[in-house]
């Protein structure tokens, strides 16, 4: 049976394989940049980034020239930066260490910065034509399916016997037809909702498929509830600039512009938050406004509703105690300034109303 869905899967990706701007042309650091955009991020949105990186990256010595706020206006809209800083990091480390190439080996790359094992696996397979199999949520729906496997997928068992079955899939010298062929099987025909099983090449062998089982797997465990944020940002005003201010470089939207603000605390209403956030972020005493939206965005791990506010400064000279760094930013010169979602749907918000 292992045979069969290799060889199988292996035919029908020959015929049917996904056009992709890095299939037609691929060299280890096309798969490189594409493997780590597509983390997380659908194919239709990782396009159009996806070409546009490569004329202003060509390759991995452009990239290691570049700032890191150059790298993160190129990345802005794909989501998950800390993806963009690794990215950096590691062409400046094969800049120097490596002599601009990628290393041969699935170890080796699984030491540079951002790359996991799937990823590294990814690029060994595709990129250098190495044994090494991929396991992501592609993969584990498409396996669980096939061997109707009951166990929670996203467990350390699951995974565990999930790698096991991989690896005993794997034909050898195929690997990166045959990695590429389970993903867009899983992108395509066995997706997690109607999978499409009249087209499905391994519909024969499928267990789920001949036990009707196809909704009940993937097995998941039960997930926690989202946390929702409730948060506030300023728009102050000095003519025609407003004042934002970048994120320190670690964790969440790392290196990031933003407005000014944070966590409304339980009893404050948004005003008195948004006076309480300014005077510890930036030492001023302001005077808030007129609301100028409210806007929701929803990451992994929690939701956020956010209010901002115009406002003016009473008192004080800004300092940076929360941000690495504060600017007045002229409002039809924001867009130089990367952000992440809700900030950039605040700057346009001001730009319109301008
Ligand atoms: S037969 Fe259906 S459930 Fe089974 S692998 Fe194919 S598409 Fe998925």
């Amino acid at each position: 049976m292992e045979e069969n869905f290799s060889q199988a899967l292996l035919a029908w990706y020959r015929q049917n394989a996904r056009q992709l701007p890095w299939r037609e042309f691929h060299s280890p650091y096309t798969t490189w940049i594409s493997e780590i955009m597509l983390q997380q991020t659908r194919v239709e949105t990782v396009i159009p980034y996806y070409l546009r990186w490569l004329n202003q990256f060509p390759d991995v010595a452009a990239l290691a020239a570049s700032d890191e706020q150059t790298v993160l206006n190129a990345w802005e809209g794909l989501g998950y930066y800390s993806r963009a800083r690794s990215i950096l990091k590691t062409a400046r480390l094969l800049h120097e260490q490596y002599h601009d190439q990628l290393p041969a080996d699935r170890q080796e790359l699984e030491k540079l910065p951002g790359l996991g094992r799937y990823t590294a696996a990814a690029i060994a397979s595709i990129a250098f034509g190495l044994d090494e199999v991929v396991l992501d949520g592609n993969v584990k729906r498409v396996l669980s399916r096939v061997w109707n496997l009951d166990i929670a997928v996203d467990t350390p068992a699951g995974e565990k016997l999930l790698w096991q079955k991989a690896e005993e899939l794997l034909p050898h010298g195929e690997a990166g037809d045959y990695n590429q062929a389970v993903m867009d099987l899983g992108a395509t025909l066995c997706t997690p909702r109607s999978p499409n099983c009249l087209l499905c090449p391994v519909q024969q062998i499928c267990e789920a498929r001949r036990l009707g089982l196809q909704a009940e797997r993937p097995v998941m465990s039960e997930k926690k509830a989202i946390p929702h944020i409730q948060v506030v940002a300023a728009v102050l005003h000095r003519g025609d600039q407003v004042l934002i201010q970048r994120r320190p470089s670690q964790g969440l939207l790392g290196g990031l512009w933003e407005f000014p603000g944070g966590k409304i605390e339980a009893g404050e209403t948004p005003p008195q938050a948004l006076q309480r956030e300014i005077r510890e972020e930036l030492e001023l005493e302001i005077e808030v406004g007129e609301m100028l939206g409210t806007y929701h965005h929803a990451y992994t791990h929690f939701k956020v509703t956010l209010q901002a506010f115009h406002a003016e400064i009473l008192s004080g000279q800004a300092q940076a105690h929360a941000a690495s760094e504060i600017a007045w930013a002229k409002i039809d010169h924001l867009t130089d300034y990367p952000m992440g979602k809700i900030d950039r749907m605040i700057s346009k918000d001001i730009s319109l109303k301008n």
